[in-house]
């Protein structure tokens, strides 16, 4: 409850004789320094007593209460003569005097519905005594009468005395204002109404603050945000002018109104010349209202200093009359310009700039205080607010409505394309479903003909086991034999028949060594063992010593140092083995060279041996790897080589390809991965 007790100051010695006057003069004598008692009627619960109040200016800042108050200054008290209370910006303390006398039993309030007051000192002699209540703008709520927007004091009344009020008016704002004494029901009566009146004002912006507030979510577009802000800058001004920020906000904090209610004008100017520069688009219709609009940022900066370092307290006021007549010039010439928005924005202003103009007149005291002086402005910024919402709520329909078009058409397009793309994807699937069933076939195929094969294989491998197991000791015995009868026959055309008996013992036992040599690959698991290159090809070579031709062959080694390689010595052996022996059987007869090449790329070993020898035919190329394969029936080549050769790279997933030129050599080329998948 905030505290309602006056401060009670003891009369002097002349108060008490200037008490004693009000009593001689109500008793009907005259009295030099009293006044006209203002009578008042029950019938009429409103009473304005602007033209009752006596008035005196106190220049020189010179006079106490004590003094004003003593019966001899009573004379420096002038009735107003003008019908209002307009001093407009007068500074000097204003001090008024009021006498009353009512009739009936009703309870009577003074009121002074001026908000913004800054120091209102308000005495009544009561009982002898002097009812004190020092408050005003800057003051916590609780220092009035009465709580109250504006100012209102209960006047106390004994039977048969008037009552004498004297009220001290200072600060530096506008001071025009009526005085009015209303019976206090009414007053009550009439403040519910005014509530809700001011309830129905700023419930008007709430609204329009939330609605500015989900366009600006859902848009995410600055102006939104922007006139947000300027809303809640009106609000903030609003609340502290009007009295309701203090009475119901913070009424604790007297402080918040110099913030809300001085402050907010200049960021307000700077927010809405923002705003305007981009709602109305005046790049594009007047580079001139551009730059003053964009000059009128920076000065609301000026202007926010010079009212905190208090240089220029009513600076924010001026600055927002000046922005007012901008906004509306603004308007203007962007729709002479030719930008139809700006009936809106000629709409809105003209709307608050006439309630800004009446109270400012109010104000210096040209116009009278009354409903349209004081609350045009109120109905202007409400009617301002709502217009340029509305504004903003038109482009949101048709930002809207763009948007939906745009996604409309996106939809279309999306349509379009996903059903071509649906055919695409279903020819593509059916292509590849039919690709894939013929993979399938193809694999399973395969997988047949590679099983078959690796039976067959492996019957193959079996057969000639057996095979050349049975025939090694007759052939042995063959060659033994022919042997001992070289030795005993003389007859030249029976050395010859046995010669060639011995070569054809010779060729069956080589068949049969590289069968055996084949069952016994064939039956070998792939292992890791490093292979050292170098070595496997010196020691191949050195086994071939005993070839007729060995001494006159030139032999080229080519092998990359430290290879890593692991894999089963007896595949590789039987490669490199097998190569060789060719390149050094069918190298050229002049200058015969074999050159031999190892390296490693990337993840594959790749094995070059070449020869200078006949060369292989291209049309015998692809079958120089069937077994028993022979170019030339002559000489003792038993045709297994390259097959055992074949099946080695086959089991090492390795390829093998052959480069041959006629006359001029022979290149086989195996690859080798190094890891085996
Ligand atoms: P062979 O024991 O007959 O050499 P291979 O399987 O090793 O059996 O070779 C098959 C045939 O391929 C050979 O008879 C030969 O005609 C031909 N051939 C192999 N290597 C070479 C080579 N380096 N130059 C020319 N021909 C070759």
């Amino acid at each position: 409850m905030p505290n309602l007790k006056p401060n009670i100051i003891s009369p002097t010695l002349w108060q008490r004789i200037f008490l004693l006057s009000f009593f001689v003069f109500i008793l009907g004598n005259s009295c030099g320094y009293s006044q006209h008692i203002y009578e008042l009627d029950p019938h009429n619960n409103t009473h304005r007593l602007d033209s009752y109040v006596e008035i005196f200016i106190d220049s020189g800042y010179a006079y106490s209460f004590e003094e004003i108050s003593s019966p001899e200054f009573q004379s420096n008290f002038k009735p107003n003569i003008k019908d209002g209370l307009t001093f407009g910006y007068m500074r000097p303390p204003i001090w008024l005097k009021l006498s009353i006398q009512k009739t009936s039993q009703a309870q009577w309030l003074l009121e002074i519905p001026a908000p913004f007051l800054e120091g209102v000192d308000f005495y009544q002699m009561h009982d002898s005594l002097f009812q004190h209540f020092e408050t005003g703008y800057y003051k916590p709520h609780h220092t009035r009468g009465f709580p109250h927007t504006g100012y209102a004091f209960e006047l106390l009344f004994s039977e048969t005395e008037a009552t004498t009020v004297i009220i001290k008016i200072t600060g530096f704002s506008p001071k025009t204002f009526p005085v009015f004494v209303i019976e206090k029901e009414h007053f009550i009566e009439r403040l519910r109404l005014e509530d809700f009146g001011y309830g129905l004002f700023f419930g008007v912006l709430l609204v329009m603050l939330l609605y500015n507030l989900f366009l600006y979510f859902t848009l995410r577009h600055l102006d939104y945000f922007l006139y947000a802000c300027t809303i809640i800058c009106t609000i903030a001004i609003f609340a502290a002018a009007t009295g309701y920020g203090g009475k119901f906000i913070w009424p604790n904090h007297p402080w918040v109104n110099f913030y809300a209610g001085r402050i907010s004008l200049p960021v307000q100017v700077a927010i809405l010349s923002f705003f305007t520069l981009r709602f109305l688009e005046t790049k594009k219709y007047s580079r001139i209202i551009y730059y003053t609009l964009l000059s009128l940022i920076p000065m609301a900066g000026i202007v926010i200093v010079l009212m905190l370092t208090g240089v220029f307290l009513s600076a924010g006021n001026n600055l927002l009359s000046v922005a007012l007549v901008v906004y509306l010039l603004s308007g203007i010439v962007c729709r002479i310009n030719g930008n139809k928005t700006a009936n809106f924005y000629i709409a809105a202003w003209g709307m608050y700039l006439t309630g800004g103009l009446l109270l400012t007149l109010r104000n210096s005291g040209f116009f009278e205080f009354n409903f349209w002086t004081t609350h045009f402005v109120e109905i202007g910024a409400a009617a301002e607010t709502t217009i340029i919402a509305l504004a903003l709520g038109a482009r949101y329909r048709k930002y809207k409505e763009e948007k939906e078009e745009v996604q409309l058409l996106a939809l279309k397009l999306q349509q379009e394309t996903t059903e071509l793309l649906e055919i695409k994807v279903k020819d593509r699937t059916e292509q590849l479903s039919r690709a894939n069933e013929e993979l399938s076939a193809t694999l399973e195929t395969n997988r047949l003909q590679t099983e078959v094969i690796e039976r067959k294989n492996a019957e193959l491998d079996d057969f000639f086991y057996r095979v050349s197991h049975d025939l090694r000791g007759p052939i042995s015995s063959l060659l033994a034999m022919s042997f001992l009868a070289n030795k005993e026959v003389n007859d030249p055309v029976a050395l010859e028949y046995l010669d060639r008996q011995k070569q054809q013992a010779e060729r069956l036992n080589g068949i049969i060594n590289a069968l055996i040599s084949l069952t016994k690959l064939s039956h070998s698991e792939v292992k890791n063992e490093p292979i050292d290159f170098e070595k496997m090809v010196h020691e191949c070579i050195q086994s071939f010593r005993g070839h007729a031709n060995f001494n006159t062959i030139t032999f080229k080694k080519n092998i990359q140092q430290h290879i890593q390689y692991e894999s089963s010595w007896v595949f590789v052996n039987a490669i490199i083995q097998n190569l060789i022996e060719n390149a050094i059987k069918y190298c050229g007869r002049s200058e015969p060279f074999v050159e031999i090449n190892i390296k490693k790329e990337l993840d594959i070993v790749i094995i070059e041996i070449s020869d200078n020898g006949q060369g292989i035919p291209d049309d015998l190329q692809s079958k120089i790897f069937d077994m028993f394969f022979r170019a030339s029936k002559s000489g003792g080549g038993s045709g297994l080589g390259l097959y055992i050769l074949k099946r080695s790279v086959d089991r090492l997933k390795g390829k093998v390809t052959i480069k041959s030129e006629l006359g001029k050599g022979s290149t086989f080329i195996v690859k080798l991965p190094l890891v085996i998948k």
